[in-house]
């Protein structure tokens, strides 16, 4: 409806401030990534969120963006923490929905012949699916402590080692959790789907490592041609979904009047400093906690699968995490704008942080080469890592794409294609082994729905926010 963007630069598209607009908004894409991103609500979207107080500079949409509730999956909005307002629909309904990646010593080599075996156990041990369970199934205290103690308590209860807290965002605890401000639903929805991937979306991938890009980067993340790695990509499950709706709905009955002056509903938000901004943060940071459980204890049954198939020790096999990084999440931090240095409150909704070399944040055995960034493509193209980039801080407060980005809705997907052909289609002309729950799924989640993720890859290290380090293709995926 008439918004029309203007080329600030290669690969930067502005939004011009008008109307009730707080500020304008940006679009980090490709000429013919910005024509997908146009046809749907998207643009429409990320001029709404300028619209919430306190959003600082401009409202971003990534290379992957596409249309979510109220605010765009691919964006992130930088809002002043003092001045401004949290907004639970602009971090997701999937708290702290991430991806990590765990190396192997393995090549495709020792893997061909077996992928079979190696998936079928894969899906055989680790939970998936509506109501599959979880490694752990347990009550509402020891849910408490996760969400307090995050990756610190799979630690103390021998589900992880050391050296996976040091390679975690936040090293696998979030400050600030508060387990007393999640409703009872949300612990009793939780406490049976700790370590589970869930249904659509959400995967387990074993993959080779195609490319490297950058050697020496290449290898302070321990990456090199023709090694196995290990993807895994989910969130809080109905624990994070259910702590987004209570607070959403408490929200626009308590602040109702901010409510009104946004131009969509599902932009609800608490201003800074309000109760209810204080505790949906504190819950929001217990559902980032449950969530890196959640990876962890997947990733633990991974390597007993792994030495169960191989016959060898985990550790013998040095399946070590790589990094784990959120995409859906809320942190206060402080940036740089405009020469003055701000306490935001930074949303990211499906985009990923991308810290440079030299940022105190990034963990020490990266610190000199920049935070690994994971981008997931499909379960038929590449994925990515990348580095955080020297220009991420100025251009997208140190933020990149998450993933291709969808193209196609799932009730279209369903129509276009047939989970057992695209399943087939996949073992027989890629040599990529798929095994899910549901079919519905496998349509759903066919590679064609998915936008290119070369294009936004590219996109991202042309604009030096996240630079490409190596690209992998799928072995075995499985689903829920
Ligand atoms: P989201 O968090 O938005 O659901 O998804 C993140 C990204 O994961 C998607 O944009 C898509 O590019 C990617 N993706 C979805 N399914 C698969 C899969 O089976 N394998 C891989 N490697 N990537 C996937
Ligand atoms: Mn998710
Ligand atoms: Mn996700």
């Amino acid at each position: 409806d008439g918004i029309t963007l203007e080329r600030v630069r290669e690969y930067v598209w502005e939004m011009p401030q008008t109307g009730d607009m707080r500020v304008p908004a940006r679009v980090l894409a490709s000429e013919a990534l910005l024509e997908e991103i146009s046809q749907d609500r998207t643009l429409e979207q990320l001029r709404n969120a300028t619209h919430l107080p306190g959003m600082t500079k401009h409202a971003i949409c990534m290379p992957d963006g596409h249309q979510g509730y109220g605010f765009p999956v691919g964006g992130v909005g930088a809002i002043d923490a003092e001045n401004g307002c949290i907004s639970p629909g602009s971090i997701g309904y999937d708290i702290n929905c991430g991806v990590r990646m765990m190396r192997t010593n393995l090549t495709y080599e020792d893997l061909q012949g077996r992928e079979r075996d190696l998936v079928n156990a894969l899906f055989e041990a680790i939970p998936s699916g509506l109501g599959g369970g979880g490694v752990v199934e347990t009550d509402v205290d020891t849910v408490e402590a996760i969400l307090e103690r995050g990756v610190d308590w799979a630690l103390e209860h021998g589900y992880a080692v050391e050296d996976d807290l040091l390679h975690c965002e936040d090293e696998g605890v979030r400050a600030g959790a508060d387990a007393s401000k999640v409703s009872e639903k949300a612990k009793n929805r939780g406490k049976n789907q700790i370590g589970s991937l869930g249904s659509g979306n959400h995967f387990l991938e074993v993959q080779r490592v195609t490319d490297i890009f950058d050697a020496e980067v290449g290898d302070a993340f321990g990456l090199e041609a023709d090694q196995i790695v290990v993807l895994i990509h989910c969130g809080s499950r109905g624990l994070g979904h259910q702590t987004c709706n209570d607070y959403l709905r408490k929200i626009e009955r308590h602040h109702s009047g901010l409510l009104n002056q946004l131009p969509d509903k599902e932009l609800a938000a608490a201003p800074a400093g309000s109760q209810l901004a204080e505790e949906y943060y504190a819950a929001m940071n217990a559902a980032i906690n449950f969530a890196w459980v959640n990876r962890q204890l997947i990733m633990h049954r991974t390597r007993e699968v792994f030495a169960d198939v191989f016959d060898r020790s985990w550790e013998s096999m040095e399946m070590e995490l790589l990094y784990d990084v959120a995409h859906n999440i809320g942190k206060k931090e402080r940036h740089t704008v405009d020469g003055e240095e701000r306490d935001l409150f930074v949303h990211r909704k499906g985009a990923t942080r991308a810290f440079p070399a030299g940022h105190p944040d990034v963990p020490r055995s990266y610190r000199d080469v920049g935070q690994p960034v994971i981008i997931p493509g499909s379960m038929g193209a590449g994925s990515y890592v990348l580095r955080g980039g020297e220009h991420s801080m100025d251009v997208s407060f140190g933020s990149t794409a998450h993933g291709a980005g969808r193209l196609m809705s799932r009730t279209q997907a369903k129509q276009e294609y047939w989970g057992e052909t695209v399943q087939a289609e996949l073992e027989d002309t890629q040599q990529v082994f798929v095994k899910a729950q549901s079919g519905a799924t496998v349509a759903e989640e066919a590679p064609g729905v998915y936008k290119d993720v070369d294009e936004v890859v590219r996109v991202s290290d042309a604009l030096g926010i996240g630079d490409k380090v190596a690209r992998t293709f799928p072995v075995c995926n499985i689903k829920g």
